[in-house]
């Protein structure tokens, strides 16, 4: 008996990256998934493959979480055709880097919509499907704590929104039994961070472990927080960042 069996999930953002490992990852415990994707349509019909050869349920949803109503409309979708909600992972997100100074309103604009309007709005249309022990995890950024550039301020800014989100919904869900934490990576090997990147280096420097993540270092939290034996835990934040933050 796998520990997520039976379990229904959606993961935002999952054609592709650190979704896509988390996708993967919870199949792997035994739950059935969907996942979003704006983009990457070939990815996910790929990572929809992945879970389907485990025997689980996967479905792949077009949507831009940048749009309040297919947000509604891909986390209605995959309740139905999961059969309901149990998890939700709110894993999309956007980065642009930029001075202040050059950053512009579409700019803003786009980071808040997708890194921050899109969580809540994806949450408050799960929270309907949900039922006790249900989970809610959100995936933030290490930066949200200690700023690694400063042409990140307003990628990192929308990052710290998710702490105060974690830790009120934390308190707003708990009397229902349902827990939220927030996942903070730390510098991780995807199209976003690429490890043979420009400032690769630069961020290795700051890692006591002195390598990067890999997507599935962040799965394996994720995963752990989506089981059973993590019912006590909520409102925290678990940083997968080979201890940049200490
Ligand atoms: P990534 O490689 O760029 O992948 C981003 C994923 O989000 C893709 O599946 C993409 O789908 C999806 N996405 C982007 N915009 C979307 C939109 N408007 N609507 C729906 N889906 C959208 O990024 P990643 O590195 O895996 O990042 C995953 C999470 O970890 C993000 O929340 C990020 O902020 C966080 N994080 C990453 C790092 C790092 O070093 N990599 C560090 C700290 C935090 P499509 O391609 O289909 O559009």
């Amino acid at each position: 008996m796998q520990e997520l069996n039976g379990k229904r999930a959606l993961v935002t953002g999952g054609s592709r990256g650190i979704g896509a490992a988390i996708a993967i990852a919870l199949a792997d415990k035994g739950a059935d998934v969907a996942l979003t994707y704006e983009r990457s349509a070939e990815r996910a019909t790929e990572v929809i493959a992945a879970i389907k050869q485990k025997g689980r349920k996967g479905v792949a949803i077009h949507a831009d979480s940048a749009d309040p109503a297919a947000i509604q409309r891909s986390v209605d979708g995959a309740a139905n055709a999961l059969g309901g909600l149990d998890i939700l992972v709110n894993n999309a997100a956007i980065a642009r880097y930029n001075s202040i100074a050059e950053f512009t309103v579409e700019d803003i604009d786009a980071l808040l919509a997708v890194n921050v309007r899109g969580p809540v709005l994806a949450t408050k249309a799960a929270i309907p499907h949900l039922q006790a022990g249900a989970r809610i995890i959100n995936i933030g950024s290490g930066g949200a704590d200690r700023i690694v550039g400063a042409s990140g301020t307003v990628y990192y800014m929308t990052k710290s929104a998710l702490q105060s989100f974690t830790r009120g919904l934390a308190q707003e869900l708990g009397p229902r039994d349902i827990t939220v934490n927030l996942v903070q990576p730390g510098s991780t090997n995807t199209e976003m961070n690429p490890e043979d990147g420009e400032f690769a280096d630069f961020q290795r420097s700051l890692i006591p472990l002195g390598r990067f993540g890999q997507p599935e270092d962040v799965a394996a939290a994720v995963a752990f927080l989506a089981t059973p034996a993590a019912r006590q835990i909520t409102g925290a934040i678990l940083n997968i960042d080979g201890g940049a933050l200490t």
